[in-house]
């Protein structure tokens, strides 16, 4: 017993014994590890600003990966094998990416898998976006995933993507980063004559329909030219990139926030971006498994899918089969016996954290949370038993035995890990990919980190959750 101890009462002993406290992770941070959390803090930093659309995520993760000697999945094909410690990669469709370690126990044992996701609410331009009005030209855009319109309005914004052109060319467009390039944006009303805006309820305020994105003022110079300035954008776009309007047509281009991640506050222990759901943990699960050296007992596979802000739909969405069929090619090349009775084995005993990011409690905005359940920002790693709306429907809802196998793991590796669900029951909810992995019979649990203005242009996270989420994924893909 410390001295101190001596002088607490029993009562107050007891309650230390029996309760719970769950306090900052900040706390009992030796110093070795406060230089890991910067080093990591640091080059998340560096992934976020780099990789601002699903496809830029997963070249910039394949990159890291191939620096960490992981192979595609061809390159074992050609070699009609793979062996206990081969790293593999596999990328579908440019957008979405699985990473495995193969494990030196049979496959039929099931996988340790972490899935994350790389898509983020944005604005995506529409088919035929460009038009012109008022002597102004403008690209219209149709919102991907769960945005507040009214963020987006008077903030620089970049553009990224692909455009398949007629001859069929594919060319990358990316715009509005580097500092001498320049940016778009999207207007809004002086508050001067905003007196009927402002009547208007904030989800009508700004609408769907008016997010349309400012390119252009200048016309083509010729005399009583109609729709000059379309033209002369036209012909930029001509000039630069080779296209043509009907071009837009075959095009994917995503409009986002402009500008790097960054620290915040006097004391730089958040970081703020655009895009850390789910960023923030395809980060931490992709460095897991690049930072494991020795092979492991099971197998270890990162999922980085796309889609998830819509449903995860689609054929790069998480209910596609690319994953099934990724897990496929592997048993293929691994000399099992039956490998239909593997691949089925090994699902139904594999193990799955969804790493998601959940709601922190924000002291500006009170009634949001039930505060003795909700997670809090530098608390460390959030574990969700449950997500979903209206009596938890559309959840995964992780097993206790699960759930207890998880936090033993955790604490014996000095994870600060807490408790949460997203909000108070019936102010609302959400989903992430828990439920379409747990599909397969294998144990599923949310987990990740807590953010703060989560699906906003600038979202906020804590680096000592990043570092312990980070520490979390890495205990799990032991
Ligand atoms: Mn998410
Ligand atoms: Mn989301």
């Amino acid at each position: 017993m410390k001295n101190k101890d001596k002088e607490k009462s029993p009562g107050t002993l007891l309650q230390e014994q029996l309760g719970k406290k769950w306090e900052l992770a900040w706390k009992d941070l030796s110093d070795e590890e406060s230089i890991k959390v910067k080093e990591i803090s640091d080059d998340y930093i560096r992934f976020l600003t780099a990789g601002k659309t699903e496809r830029q995520c997963v070249t910039l993760s394949v990159e890291l990966a191939e620096k960490a000697g992981f192979k595609p999945l061809e390159a074992y094909q050609k070699a009609g094998k793979i062996n206990c410690g081969d790293k593999v990669y596999l990328v579908h469709k440019d957008k979405t990416v699985v990473f495995l370690v193969a494990g030196r126990e049979s496959i039929e044992k099931g996988m340790a898998i972490i899935g994350a996701h790389i898509d983020s609410p944005r604005l995506d331009l529409k088919p035929s976006p460009l038009y012109e009005s008022d002597d102004m030209a403008f690209f219209k855009t149709h919102y991907y995933g769960g945005i507040k319109k009214y963020h987006w309005v008077t903030i620089p914004l970049a553009m990224h993507g692909t455009v398949v052109k007629k001859d069929g060319e594919t060319i990358n467009i990316s715009i509005g980063e580097a500092p001498e390039d320049p940016v778009f944006c999207i207007t809004d009303l002086l508050p001067h004559l905003s007196q009927e805006q402002n009547t208007k309820k904030m989800t009508e305020g700004i609408t769907g329909e008016g997010l349309n994105i400012i390119v252009g003022s200048q016309p083509y110079p010729e005399k009583d030219l109609k729709d000059g300035v379309k033209l002369n954008i036209l012909n930029h776009l001509y000039t630069k990139y080779g296209m043509r309007e009907e071009d837009f047509a075959t095009a994917e281009l995503e409009v986002v926030p402009a500008g790097a991640a960054r620290n915040v506050g006097f004391d730089e222990s958040l970081i703020g971006g655009y895009g850390q759901d789910d960023r923030i943990c395809a980060y931490t699960a992709l460095r897991a498994i690049l930072d494991r050296e020795e092979a492991p007992d099971r197998t270890l596979c990162v999922i980085l899918a796309d889609k998830e802000e819509i449903g995860s739909v689609g054929n790069t969405g998480m209910h596609s089969r690319f994953f099934e069929n990724t897990v496929a090619e592997l048993i293929d090349l691994m000399a099992v016996k039956k490998p239909e009775m593997a691949m089925r084995r090994c699902f139904m005993n594999s193990e799955m954290l969804s790493a998601d990011v959940t709601a922190g409690v924000d002291p500006n905005f009170t009634g949001t949370h039930d505060k003795g359940n909700a997670p809090y920002i530098g608390k460390g790693m959030v574990l969700s038993k449950y997500g979903g709306a209206r009596g938890k429907s559309g959840s995964n809802d992780a097993h206790a035995e699960f759930m207890g196998k998880m936090r033993q793991t955790l604490e014996t590796a000095g994870v600060i890990w807490q408790m949460g669900e997203l909000g108070r029951v019936d102010l609302g909810g959400g989903g992430t990919i828990a439920h379409i992995l747990a599909e397969y019979g294998m144990d599923v649990l949310d987990c990740g980190p807590a953010l703060l203005s989560m699906h906003s242009p600038f979202e906020l996270a804590s680096k000592i959750d990043l570092y312990m989420c980070y520490k979390g994924y890495k205990t799990f893909l032991a």
